[in-house]
Formats: C-alpha cells, structure tokens, sequence
C-alpha cells in the first residue's frame, strides 16, 4: 500500500489553525468512532479526526495534505457498507457533519440547494412539509447524508419508480485534492454542456473530491399510498413474481422482497409480528399517485399478476399507521441481520428475470460453504442483498470460505448480466472483486481519471482501486 508522511504534532497544530482548536479531535473516543462505519466488524483508527464548517477550510485542509502527503478520508454518517468511510491509511479523517444546512428550497422551480453533511430524512421531512418530494430513501436515511449517499450513489426501496440519489442531482460544488474548487452542472433540468461531471464524482466514494454543496431537483410529493404484502410458498415463486408484475403495465413505488429468515430476525428484534411472517418469502408492493381509484384499480392489476405466480395472501395496508408499520419492519432488517454476528452484506444486482436464478444460485454457493445466508433487497430493481452470517464458524474457516463464496456469487451475479454493487459502493471491502465486473481497459480508464483528479493520491487511498501491483492492471 501507498505510504504517507505521519501526522507529527507540528501538522496537526496547523489543521487547528485551519479550523479552530475545538474542531479538531485526537482523544481515543474520537479516533474510535470514525473508525468504524456499518461494514462487518472493521476497525481503522485515524490520526485525527477535523471537522470544517465550510469549503474555504476544506480547500486549505487538503492543500496542506497534498503538500505533506497526509492520507484525508471523507465521512458522511459514517453508514457504508463497503468500508468507504474507513480511514484504512490512518491519517485524517474529514468529518462533513458540520456541514449540515438546507440552504434553500426553490419551491417555483422544484429544486433545493443544501449542503452534504444534511441527514437524508432531515432534508426529506423539510420537503414534505411544502408539498414535494426527493424520493432516494436509502433504509438508513434516519444517519445517513446527503453527500453520503451522493459519494456511494445510494438507492432504496422507492428507486424502482423514482430513480436512485444520482437521478436528482444538478449540480455540485466539490473541492479537488489540490484545493481547487469545482463547480459542476446548473439550475436546469437538462444540460449538454461538456463532460458530465456531476456524474463522475457521483459514485466516486470519497475518492476524486470532497463535495461541499448540492442542488438537488425536487418532485410534487404523492399524496395517496398503499401497500400490498403478497406471501409465497417458496422463495423462487417470489423471484419469479417480480419479472411478471412488471409485464403487467404497472410500475409500483417499491417491491422489496424479504425471505423468512430476515422477517425473523427483524420481529425478534422489534418485538412485533409481521403479517405472514411464517411465509418463506414475502414481497411488499407499494403503489403511490394522486388519485385514490386508480391506485385501487393499480393494486388490483398487481395481486392478480402476483397471483398467477403462487402468492397465497395478500394483505392491503391503506392507513397510514398500518403503512408506517409495514416500512418500519422492513427498515429494521439490515440492522437486526447484522446483530446476529459476525457478517458479511454483499448487493448484488441482476435483470429482473434474472432474480429466481440468482436467489437459487446463491443458497446452493452458501450451503456448499457451510453458510448460512439471509436474503431480502430491492427486487424490482433486481437488486439483492445477500448477508453470509459467520454463526459458530471458526475464524481462518470463515475468512476462506467467506471469501471463496462471495467471489462465486459475484460470477454467478455478473454470468447473468448483472454486477457486484447496485447500491453500496465497492470501497474497501469489494476492490478485490472489482476485475470479476470490469474489464482491463475499464479498470485502466478509472485509474487515469483518479490520476488527473488526485495525483498525489492522498484522498481516500485504499479505496475503489486496488493499488495496481495487486490488480495487475
Ligand atoms: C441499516 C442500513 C441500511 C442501509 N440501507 C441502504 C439502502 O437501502 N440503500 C443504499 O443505497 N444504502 C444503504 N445503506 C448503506 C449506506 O447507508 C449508504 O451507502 C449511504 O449512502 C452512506 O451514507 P453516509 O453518509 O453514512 O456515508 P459514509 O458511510 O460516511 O461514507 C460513504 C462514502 O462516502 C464518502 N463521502 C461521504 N461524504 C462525502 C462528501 N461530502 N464528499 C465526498 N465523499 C464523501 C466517504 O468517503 C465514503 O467513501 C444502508 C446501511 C445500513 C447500515
């Protein structure tokens, strides 16, 4: 790995000078919290962790580790899943949090400028409450940021109809290694203009620049919802189902699947029962619009398409109480999966019909590893999350069997026209796995962008990108 200058007293006190005493941290509370993020049970202490107010101090902050060759490490909420949060190198770890203000919300032209560090719910509340609608709700949106979820092109249950976090996004203000700031698109719904580099830095996890603000485009907020909770007798009808409701000409707000196993684990946890629970596979549905009667007409289309596929009961959620109910069950699994023990969350994503085959191809994988899986995701966009539970499986037994089965889902994922992340980014923890997706020439591509962006390599090494010894690329 890349080796960097150590962070001597000396820099630190000019990081102080950057930003005020109070903002910079190297108490051991501190440097353990931002070591850590959601992904397994990973832990990389920083040097220090700095918390700047505003893009003039970022522009300094990463000036001055350019110069000194000093490892940065953007956090947002600190919620990834694949490690990209984790300051790997050491060094500086650039905590957005205080940058956490909604600086406008342009109700004529349906658009809102904020700033990265605003909680994704924060802002979708602060919306609402004026009649309109960001819909990327990422199941972590409660800790989860703006700028997060722009950095890991986040989605969530509503992307199948309205889009992932990337789809909303104008334009940016973001601060390059070298301290320059980059403005990037306008306050338009359609723009030719260039290279499109609102896109690039979307997804490009912390590594490329720091984002410092955001224009986001808003939608009118639906004002009637309601959810369909259809049960299956086996997980590979419920796969199945999902390609045919489709074909059926309704496009619903969100279908989400969820095996038994994960309705178990979040009912323990939340102490409350799901409808059908004992089902082995459950899809919810949620259809939203404007007018009452052509939702009921859109549900009734969907049970019977879902029907045809075995789906035994089906239950209508129309109140609001009772809908909440049903989200907040769904929300709970991932964080009730990952208190079973040690595990791993990989977000796989194939075609729609594809679903059945994948499903199936990975519970043969992890049975023949000796692992037990829990499956649940975002089927309408074909997106699963497969969680692989360490259980009482020894450690060297699980770090070889763990990886050699991840590596045949990620083949099996990619053999059926699919990729290794729909929505969490590769990070950290997948780089390894990024050739399985990518080609030679892809991979080159990549690399000579992160050059022109980030010569001196100093933002979020360790990243994305294995270093290129080890990709022998
Ligand atoms: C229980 C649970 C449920 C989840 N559900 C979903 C889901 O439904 N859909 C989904 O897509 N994800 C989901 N996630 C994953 C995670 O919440 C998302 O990846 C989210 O977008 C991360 O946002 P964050 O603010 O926590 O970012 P962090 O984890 O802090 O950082 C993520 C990456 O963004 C970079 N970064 C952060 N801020 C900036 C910035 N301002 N400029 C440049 N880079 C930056 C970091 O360097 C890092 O590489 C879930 C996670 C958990 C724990």
């Amino acid at each position: 790995m890349q080796t960097f200058q150590p962070l001597t007293p000396a820099l630190i006190e000019q990081l102080r000078a950057i930003v005020g005493r109070e903002y910079v941290s190297t108490d051991t509370s501190a440097l353990e919290l931002h070591g850590r993020d959601e992904t397994e049970d990973l832990f990389f202490p920083p040097d220090v962790v700095v918390r700047p107010s505003n893009a003039e101090e970022v522009s300094a902050l990463l000036q001055l580790a350019t110069r000194e060759r000093l490892p940065v490490t953007p956090r947002g909420g600190g919620t990834g899943l694949s490690g990209g949060a984790l300051p790997v190198c050491g060094g500086i770890v650039l905590s957005m949090e205080r940058f956490n203000r909604i600086l406008e919300i342009d109700e004529e032209n349906l658009q809102a400028v904020v700033e990265p560090g605003v909680i994704t719910e924060t802002f979708q509340k602060s919306v609402e409450e004026k009649g309109l609608y960001y819909p990327p709700d990422p199941a972590s949106r409660g800790s989860s940021q703006l700028g997060g979820n722009l950095a890991e092109r986040a989605g969530g249950p509503h992307a199948v109809k309205y889009g992932v976090t990337g789809d909303y996004v104008l334009g940016l203000e973001a601060v390059l290694p070298s301290g320059a700031l980059l403005r990037t698109g306008a306050r338009v719904l359609k723009n030719a203009t260039g290279y499109n580099l609102t896109q690039l830095l979307i997804g490009s996890e912390g590594t490329l620049a720091v984002i410092t603000r955001i224009i986001l485009r808003l939608i009118p907020f639906p004002r009637e919802r309601k959810v369909l909770l259809a049960a299956f007798p086996s997980l590979e009808q419920a796969a199945a189902a999902v390609a045919s409701l489709f074909q059926s000409g309704v496009t619903p707000a969100t279908c989400e699947f969820l095996e038994r196993a994960a309705v178990e684990v979040a009912e323990e946890r939340l102490g409350r029962k799901f409808p059908n629970g004992s089902a082995a596979a459950q899809l919810i549905v949620e259809v939203d619009g404007n007018h009452e009667p052509a939702l009921a007409e859109e549900i009734q289309v969907i049970a019977g398409a879902l029907e045809r596929h075995g789906a035994s009961d089906l239950l209508l959620a129309e109140e609001p109480r009772k809908i909440r109910e049903v989200w907040d069950l769904r929300r709970g699994i991932g964080e009730a999966v990952k208190a079973i023990s040690a595990y791993k969350e990989e977000d796989t994503v194939v075609p729609r019909s594809k679903l059945p085959m994948l499903v199936n191809g990975v519970k043969e994988i992890c049975t023949r590893y000796g692992i037990r899986s829990i499956c649940y995701g975002h089927a309408g966009d074909g997106n699963v999350h497969v969680n692989l539970l360490k259980g009482d499986m020894d450690d060297s037994a699980w770090a070889r069997s763990s990886g050699e089965a991840v590596r045949e889902i990620f083949q099996l994922a990619v053999s059926l026209g699919g990729t290794i992340s729909g929505e969490h980014g590769i990070g950290f923890t997948q780089k390894e796995y990024l050739p399985i997706a990518l080609d030679a020439q892809a991979l080159r591509v990549m690399r000579e962008i992160k050059k022109v962006f980030d010569p001196a390599g100093i933002l979020n090494p360790g990243k994305v990108l294995a270093e290129e010894k080890d990709a022998g690329v």
